[in-house]
């Protein structure tokens, strides 16, 4: 996305985008987000779906990669691993380490499930919307890109003047 665009979102949701500064070596939030202007709709819609949650979980998570491939939104994200949280608490509750841990475990595999559920509905959104300019699109792949989901016009636009995107 330009720039403009990703520092709004940076902006409004600066946990969800903590890696933004990150060396490449550990986090591919440096390059930002790596597609076009047309879904940050999506984009934002989403992030602001994932912070409420973690707001209502007392829970954090960060992106590590937010792309494009294949035509679709593709986003991987850190959470707290599951091990650390079990072992960090029975610190504190060795006596009651099992039940609570496999209380706080089954908590915790939920709260995944939903998150990874917000992530893939955007994926699946970005799949029927133009990257360009974020009306209804459609997969293409005749156009310089191995797959590129583009509405009409875009695609007609990119398919004249292609060489030009390089
Ligand atoms: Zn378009």
């Amino acid at each position: 996305m330009t720039e403009e665009k990703e520092n709004i979102l940076y902006g409004k949701y600066p946990k969800l985008f903590a890696q933004k500064d990150l060396d490449a070596r550990y986090s591919a939030m440096c390059w930002g987000c790596q597609h076009g202007d047309g879904w940050f709709k999506i984009l934002d819609e989403m992030c602001g779906k994932l912070q409420h949650l973690c707001n209502k979980f007392n829970h954090s998570i960060e992106f590590t990669t937010v792309k494009e491939k294949f035509g679709k939104l593709r986003i991987y994200y850190t959470n707290e691993p599951i091990e650390r949280t079990i072992d960090d608490y029975s610190v504190i509750h060795d006596t009651v380490k099992d039940q609570i841990s496999e209380d706080n475990k089954k908590r915790r595999l939920i709260e995944y499930d939903i998150f990874s559920d917000v992530v893939r509905c955007a994926e699946i959104e970005s799949g029927c919307t133009c990257e360009e300019c974020g009306n209804m699109g459609e997969a293409r792949n005749d156009c310089g890109w191995a797959h590129q989901t583009l509405c009409d016009k875009c695609y007609e636009q990119k398919k004249d003047g292609g060489e030009k995107n390089g």
